[in-house]
């Protein structure tokens, strides 16, 4: 959540943990990485073994850290949860991967963040349940073999492309997670909904799954500020279509779901760079974000609706994305 450039408070996040589904079968969506998921975790079950470590990719709030707790919860070991950044050394990972008890599932968020020398260390701890450790300097320097606990790591990653090949080839399940669409949006939402204890007729919840920019986390949220518009312009527990409307008109969120800065940067695209093709840290730089955040959050979905388009020169914009904010198209005018 930290990279998508939301600013999520504590009770939200409190929130988002009890919205989060426990089981495959709660899991909407994503129905193959389900079948694959279900099957790596029944046969480790026979053989009363840890699973194979998985590898999850894909855009900010598609469900990773979800599959992950479900992952633990599932085969019944705890969850230990850390991130790339927080593991800037190779003695960070010594310590998590020694404290790890028989079984435990280890997610490593945005993990093609983590330190280089980490890197090599958790090479051979994914492989053989062991580490070296380095003690002392210089010619007296020797290295300690430490054997660990089995464990499952589940690492998490914006696009499974930066990960360094021998990393990724460890992994004995690789699944990429899709956009959701319109329908399965509407049963998160529904699903939430109870969970709020908000009255949403049909018409309400697949407004809301429409305008969710395909991305489960985001229909949690929009969902709550419309229960929170709801509660005071309705006063009671419902909310209305016209309420889920004039929530997300205040909250910026367009009839197709672009927030803020994904308009930005389509206009930047279509009116400052004339279409393109121009470079991802120029596009940045033109709307004040980080280019990690335009390539990660924003660019996957407008290319997946058709707006965006990624060139060897370039990002250029499509002719819907001139349609959608109104400007004639120049291949348009020429005809
Ligand atoms: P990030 O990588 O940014 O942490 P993420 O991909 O790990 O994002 P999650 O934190 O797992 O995303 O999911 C965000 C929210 O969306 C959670 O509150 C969860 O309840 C909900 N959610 C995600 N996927 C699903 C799903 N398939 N069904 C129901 N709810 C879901």
């Amino acid at each position: 959540p930290r990279d998508s450039g939301e600013a999520i408070d504590e009770a939200e996040l409190a929130l988002e943990g009890a919205l989060r589904p426990t089981s495959l079968d709660e899991f909407v969506g994503q129905q193959k990485v389900r079948g694959q998921m279900k099957l790596l975790l029944d046969a480790a079950r026979i053989q009363d073994r840890a699973a194979d470590h998985i590898l999850l990719s894909g855009p900010p709030g598609l469900g990773k850290t979800t599959l992950a707790m479900i992952v633990a919860h599932e085969s019944g070991h705890p969850l230990r949860l850390s991130s790339g950044p927080a593991i800037q050394h190779a003695g960070d990972l010594a310590a998590l991967l020694s404290s790890l008890t028989p079984g435990e599932v280890l997610f490593i968020d945005e993990i093609h963040r983590m330190a280089r020398s980490a890197e090599e260390m958790l090479y051979l701890a994914m492989e053989d349940f062991r580490i070296d450790i380095m003690v002392g300097k210089g010619a007296g320097a020797t290295s300690i073999p430490l054997e660990l606990a089995p464990f499952t790591l589940v690492g998490a990653t914006t696009r499974s492309g930066l990960l360094p090949n021998p990393l990724r080839d460890r992994f004995g399940f690789t699944a990429h997670l899709e956009y959701y669409d319109a329908e399965e949006l509407e049963q998160v939402v529904g699903r939430s909904a109870t969970v709020l204890g908000v009255d949403l007729p049909a018409a309400a919840r697949a407004e809301i799954g429409r305008r969710s920019r395909g991305t489960p986390r985001i229909a949690n949220r929009l969902l709550r500020r419309v229960r929170d518009y709801a509660l005071v312009h309705g006063g009671g527990s419902g909310a209305s279509i016209e309420d889920v409307r004039a929530a997300l008109e205040l909250y910026d969120v367009d009839p197709i779901g672009l927030d803020r800065l994904d308009r930005a940067v389509l206009d930047a695209l279509v009116r400052r760079f004339r279409g393109g093709p121009v470079g991802l840290s120029t596009l940045a730089v033109s709307v004040g974000e980080e280019p990690e955040t335009v390539e990660s959050v924003v660019e996957p979905y407008l290319v997946r609706i058709g707006f965006m388009g990624r060139t060897p020169r370039g990002r250029i914009a499509m002719p819907e994305a001139y349609a959608h904010l109104g400007v004639a198209h120049p291949a348009g005018s020429a005809l």
